[in-house]
């Protein structure tokens, strides 16, 4: 199974979100499910729900500012119907490209524990095993970089996050990136070239 609806096998995050649905009756407040093309070569995988964006439309990196950057590339590098994804109904499709978490429930102050990014590891090593031979894995931070080499049952030690690095995965490529917070790219730890640099680096690799 690549993603179940209703898991609650995280207590704690269970519990936030049962806090957060009371306070937000509107949100989404449950896992939130992979997005896009169930045949893709390209999965990006981000770390979390943030509170107001995922959390809330029920779409991966919708609705907040961390999914502005990701969706302008997916779109001008040809993953994307739209620029920008606004709502879980906006239309926008996905080609060739699937968007997931490492964890799939939203985290109090967007910190997963290690115990629930293991829990929630199970969701990703399924889906990673349904990618095709010659697929691009992006992965968006540190935490998502080694929650994707877990999954994909290899040692940490030899496979290192670095942003713009490719790493030899077996059947797949491992592209990091860093993740395009909002801290990130308002510190310009991230800037719009170096995300372009990385999405190119993923074209290229999907084209060769
Ligand atoms: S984070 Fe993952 S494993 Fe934990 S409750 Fe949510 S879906 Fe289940």
């Amino acid at each position: 199974m690549v993603f179940d609806p209703g898991c609650r096998r995280c207590p704690r995050l269970a519990a936030f979100l049962d806090q957060v649905a009371d306070s937000h009756p509107d949100y989404h407040c449950a896992p939130v499910p992979p997005f896009g093309d169930p045949d893709a070569r390209l999965l990006v995988v981000g770390l979390a729900p943030g509170m107001h964006g995922a959390n809330r439309t029920g779409r991966p990196f919708t609705g907040d500012h961390a999914g502005i950057l990701l969706y302008a590339m997916l779109h001008r590098f040809g993953f994307s119907s739209a620029p920008e994804s606004l709502s879980a109904d906006d239309g926008l499709t996905l080609e060739n490209c699937r968007i997931t978490n490492a964890v799939k429930c939203l985290p109090p102050g967007n910190k997963p524990v290690g115990a629930e990014i293991n829990t929630c590891n199970d969701f990703l090593a399924n889906e990673l095993r349904i990618l095709p031979p010659g697929a691009v894995v992006l992965a968006l931070g540190g935490i998502a970089h080694r929650a994707v080499v877990k999954a994909l049952g290899l040692r940490q030690a030899d496979y290192r996050f670095a942003h713009g690095a490719v790493h030899d995965a077996g059947d797949v490529a491992l592209l990091d990136s860093y993740h395009c917070s909002r801290y990130n790219t308002n510190t310009g730890r991230l800037t719009e070239t170096m995300f372009a640099e990385v999405f190119a680096e993923a074209r290229r690799l999907l084209d060769q």
